[in-house]
């Protein structure tokens, strides 16, 4: 039997001994007062056993992450009648880049670029009466704790900052494909990229993805089987910006990654990992998350491929 506890803390206590390159990201001031050497793991089988190393109890801020939680929201209510605003292509572009927007008329090329989760959150305006709540709801309920909040700061700090955004929102206002008022959307969804949570947390609300759509416990069915296989292959063509084909090639796995420093990622019907290290890449990437996972899928010889 594999030994899931034993590779995960040889690889942990492995790269925890190498240099760790990339910065934490500090275009979100609240974001660049993070410990940058923090590196947290935990692998949530979908048998119910789970595995743990290094930090992770600790919180951080799951940034794009909760891109997936908030297409989710969107997708069970439209169907595929949400592709009318947003795209499943991978743009091959930085998360924030404004020039192809204006080509595709306001039309993102898929929901995990900052633009297309900004439609997104438009969406969910008009499909729930508390997008927040609703959202709140279904990490609390996935993660199996109740006490996962929005971190104010870390959302107000992106608001002071996020020049870009703005011009993307506005940008996609202008060409007909934001129907809400700007301020109100680019709040919600700086509100939803401040969600604090721990690897344990992380994992497991995104266990349901390893699940075809429903938590393990049989309780909550958030997608069906056919959603959940659309989302996953979403996360592995578009989950790492212009780094989609690189994880896809070297780690094997649907998963996404946020400027906080975490990536989770799914094997269906095995389990699901989060890993934590801030320090990101020149693509935006964790550095060591990207490392830790290309190794885990060698060693265990688990990857969809
Ligand atoms: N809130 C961040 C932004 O909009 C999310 C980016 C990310 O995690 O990739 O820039």
């Amino acid at each position: 039997m594999t030994n899931y506890q034993n590779i995960i803390k040889q690889i942990h206590g492995h790269l925890s001994l190498q240099k760790n390159y990339g910065e934490v990201a500090e275009y979100i001031p609240e974001l660049a007062q993070v410990n940058a050497e923090k590196f947290g793991v935990y692998l949530a089988m979908v048998d119910g056993q789970s595995y743990c190393v290094g930090d992770w109890q600790d919180s951080f801020s799951m940034q794009s992450i909760v891109k997936v939680l908030l297409l989710s929201l969107a997708y069970t209510k439209l169907g595929g009648r949400l592709w009318q605003r947003v795209g499943v292509e991978p743009s091959g572009t930085p998360f924030n880049l404004l020039g192809i927007l204006e080509n595709d008329n306001g039309i993102p090329r898929n929901p995990f670029s900052n633009a297309g989760a900004i439609v997104v959150c438009d969406v969910l305006m008009d499909l729930y009466e508390d997008p927040r709540q609703a959202l709140l709801q279904l990490v609390r309920e996935l993660s199996g704790d109740n006490f996962i909040q929005f971190n104010k700061q870390v959302a107000e700090s992106e608001k002071t900052e996020g020049y870009r955004n703005v011009a993307l929102i506005n940008l996609m206002k202008s060409l007909g494909n934001i129907y809400n008022d700007v301020d109100e959307v680019l709040d919600l969804y700086f509100d939803c990229c401040s969600i604090a949570i721990n690897c344990e947390q992380l994992a497991k609300t995104f266990l349901f993805l390893a699940n075809h759509g429903q938590t393990i416990d049989g309780h909550t069915r958030l997608l069906n089987p056919s959603q959940a296989k659309r989302i996953n292959a979403i996360m592995l063509t578009c989950g790492f910006y212009d780094e989609a084909g690189d994880f896809a090639y070297k780690v094997g796995l649907p998963g996404k990654s946020g400027v906080g420093g975490g990536i989770v990622a799914v094997l269906p019907e095995k389990y699901s990992i989060a890993v934590w290290s801030p320090r990101l890449n020149d693509k935006g990437n964790s550095y060591r998350g990207l490392k830790f996972l290309e190794q885990f899928t060698t060693d265990t010889q688990l990857s969809i491929f």
